[in-house]
């Protein structure tokens, strides 16, 4: 049997020692590899294409109109690490961004809270972005360092439910700590039974573990799935999704990058606030959750990178990450200009 498929965006938190029919919630039995509707490849044809892009515009098409319905309120940005800020690319250690795409963050930065939201470590996402003035959630968002100053609005919510440490001018928050044996666990008995597998890569993600197999030799998928899903079999308390080529194992917990753009929101100071606008722009499957936090939110932009049509829970649409880079520039020009214009219409006592 082929590796099963989450029906609903989020990585299902069913345990593997349940039957195998239920350790995710299917839409489909796919064999590893095999084409995902949801997270690699079109669900329309090419005819559909342009259908797609009327539900999913191009974010830089609607940039015009997006930034209007931002007027007197507060952006906040979220954005992915892997496939939207770098290339996706064989070596998973050298998915590195350029440094153009750095500037354009910096200065995005430099004028919106942003935050960067992915599923690497916190470590490692840092080590990737470079950049002191944004805020990391690693782990998919069971690793976040957040300001230190509105925390106090955030204890009595998510305290019982995180650990929660000071560091420097910083909180740490890690709803996942307690795993942390068992992910150590996990990660030795996964990489003494992958590694005779060429190709296969196990990444220490330090709350979740990243099998990757976009370097293995198709005749090997099945053997390696089945591999990952007996050391699984003895923990029940992790849950194994997919993703672009990687099978991806974390904590049953419900906590993924929605609850973390929540929490981020309430540090920010954001809390229950009706004039902010979060930004969230992601490519993969994991993205869909904070996507669908935007919608049932009402208001935001959730931004999908597809160059192909896919299903998602996404408004609007950016093709790669060269197009991130550019809509990121206009993001950041957008901002002077706004100033620039309030400072002349204040300084000619016109408009606000
Ligand atoms: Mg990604």
């Amino acid at each position: 049997m082929g590796l099963q498929k989450s029906h609903s965006f989020k990585p299902k938190a069913q345990p593997l020692s349940k039957p195998e029919h239920d350790v995710m919630v299917t839409d489909d039995q796919r064999p590893l590899g095999t084409p995902d509707p949801i997270a690699d490849q079109p669900i329309l044809s090419d005819a559909g294409y342009a259908s797609w892009m009327v539900e999913h515009p191009s974010a830089l098409d609607s940039f015009d109109q997006m930034m209007k319905a931002a007027k007197g309120k507060k952006i906040v940005v979220f954005l992915d690490y892997d496939g939207t800020l770098s290339p996706i690319v064989n070596d998973p250690d050298r998915a590195f961004m350029s440094d153009e795409m750095r500037a354009a963050v910096r200065e995005v930065a430099k004028n919106f809270w942003t935050a960067i939201v992915s599923g690497r470590s916190l470590d490692k996402v840092k080590e990737f972005v470079k950049l002191s003035n944004v805020y990391y959630a690693g782990s998919h968002g069971m690793d976040i360092m957040s300001p230190v100053s509105p925390r106090k609005q955030c204890n009595g919510k998510y305290q019982n439910i995180a650990n929660v440490e000071n560091k420097g001018n910083d909180v740490l928050f890690q709803p996942a700590k307690k795993f942390l044996p068992a992910i150590q666990e996990i990660l030795s008995k996964l990489e003494e039974e992958t590694g005779k597998i060429q190709g296969a890569l196990v990444e220490d993600n330090r709350f979740c573990i990243s099998v990757h197999y976009r370097q293995v030799q198709e005749k090997d998928y099945g053997m390696l799935e089945e591999k990952v899903k007996s050391v699984l079999q003895k923990y029940p308390d992790f849950c194994l999704s997919e993703g672009k080529m990687v099978l991806e194992i974390r904590p049953s917990i419900e906590w993924n990058k929605g609850h973390a753009l929540e929490y981020l929101l309430e540090t920010f100071g954001f809390r229950n606030s009706r004039d902010v606008l979060p930004l969230y722009i992601g490519d993969d499957r994991t993205d869909e959750d904070a996507f669908k936090v935007i919608q049932s939110r009402g208001q935001g932009f959730p931004i999908i990178v597809s160059s192909i049509p896919k299903e998602t829970k996404a408004s609007y649409s950016l093709q790669d990450p060269s197009e991130v880079l550019t809509f990121l520039l206009h993001l950041a020009s957008w901002k002077k200009s706004s100033y620039s214009n309030r400072s002349s219409s204040q300084f000619w006592g016109i408009g606000n």
